[in-house]
């Protein structure tokens, strides 16, 4: 999506930047302690964490940027910040 000099992105449009390219870092979901709280889905800025099945989420790495929010917020630790290879 072209966003013009100091223009401002119409409302909803995330969806339509690939914001997985910016991605420094990424979230490694490790499934061993979840508890299902769903908070990393809550948390999330790009609404990208999705739950497969019960105590399994992922991250959309198209969207996912990398910001960390999702591991720092989760209460047991079962998301860690990974440096990304590209
Ligand atoms: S690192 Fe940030 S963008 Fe990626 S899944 Fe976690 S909260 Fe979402
Ligand atoms: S924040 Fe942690 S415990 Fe909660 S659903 Fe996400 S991975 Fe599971």
């Amino acid at each position: 999506m072209k966003i013009p000099l100091g223009g401002v992105a119409a409302p909803g449009s995330s969806r339509l930047n690939k914001t997985g390219g910016w991605r420094v870092f990424y979230p490694e979901f490790l499934h061993i302690r979840c508890t299902d709280c769903g908070l990393c889905q809550k948390l999330c800025p790009e609404g990208c964490v999705f739950r497969q099945d019960k105590k399994v989420y992922y991250a959309d790495m198209d969207y996912c940027k990398g910001c960390g929010i999702c591991a720092e917020e989760c209460p047991v630790d079962d998301i860690e910040m990974k440096p990304e290879v590209r």
